[in-house]
């Protein structure tokens, strides 16, 4: 799945979700959120976001991997 990433936080441009063609992007209160089972790994998110938030999960920069998956976890989780 694609992921979201720390330059999201407090940004949330939202023009992700308009491209998502199965609307797997949630909102939440500092950042948005994919859904890592719903995603399709279409790519359509990835060079919309005006911050470079967006990656394949695989290719997150290291230093945002395990806040940004406990974050997006716990999202899921509720
Ligand atoms: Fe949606 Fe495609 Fe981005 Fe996955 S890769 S979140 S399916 S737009």
């Amino acid at each position: 799945a694609y992921v979201i990433g720390l330059p999201c936080v407090d940004i949330k441009d939202r023009s992700c979700i308009d491209e998502c063609p199965v609307d797997c992007i949630y909102e939440g209160r500092r950042a948005l959120y994919i859904h890592p089972d719903e995603c399709v790994d279409c790519g359509a998110c990835e060079p919309v976001c005006p911050v470079d938030a967006i990656y394949f999960q695989d290719d997150l920069p290291d230093e945002w991997g395990d806040d940004h998956a406990a974050s997006n976890a716990a999202f899921f989780e509720g």
